[in-house]
């Protein structure tokens, strides 16, 4: 999946490389957003995190929500197997963390970081949590639903529409899937 317009080192400024969060209205200048080194940290405790289902059923995928200073507010792995709970995605738990530690659904000026694309259903919820930003790790081209297979978050018909940046770290999250499914064989 290289190559691809989303797949760009963080800016040193909001804004992605395709110019979305300046189309819709917002100057990027005015969002808040952690640093590189928040987001890089944020993104080794995500894995930390995934990596703690390894040795258990449950897909390694860890989950982080940074808040607008960078502070962690929320975080989760995949629990889907543990907690019998189609629902229990890294992402979805990291949410509700963040809201109950910020007491609001509303997660404005927040950034989610994930190791692995999210789905739709962790996408949708992107959306109604209104955070601004997702980065990820590993594009998930079977199921990915922020530019793979579609793209929830920037669907031109929502007011809200989230920023992405793609590939961080890409190379240790797809590895840790593919060890994970290939021990399954
Ligand atoms: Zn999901």
């Amino acid at each position: 999946m290289m190559g691809r317009v989303d797949v760009a080192p963080i800016p040193a400024r909001p804004g992605n490389a395709t110019g979305d969060a300046v189309a819709d209205g917002r100057a990027a200048a005015d969002q808040a957003a952690p640093d590189r080194s928040a987001v890089d940290a944020a993104m080794a405790l995500a894995l930390d995190l995934a990596r703690d289902a390894l040795g258990t059923d449950d897909v390694p995928v860890g989950a982080v929500v940074l808040g607008p200073a960078g502070q962690v507010l929320g975080r989760g792995r995949n629990r889907r197997e543990a907690d019998a709970d189609p629902t229990a995605h890294a992402e979805l738990l990291a949410l509700r963390e963040a809201a109950a530690a910020l007491g609001t659904w509303r997660l404005e000026g927040c950034t989610l970081v994930v190791t692995l694309e999210p789905c739709t259903m962790c996408a949708g919820a992107v959306v109604l949590s209104r955070l601004d930003r997702v980065v990820l790790g590993a594009w998930d081209p079977k199921a990915g639903a922020t530019g793979s297979v579609r793209d929830v978050v920037r669907d031109a018909r929502l007011n809200h529409r989230v920023e992405v940046v793609g590939g961080v770290r890409e190379a240790e999250c797809a590895a840790l899937l593919r060890d994970f499914f290939a021990g399954r064989r």
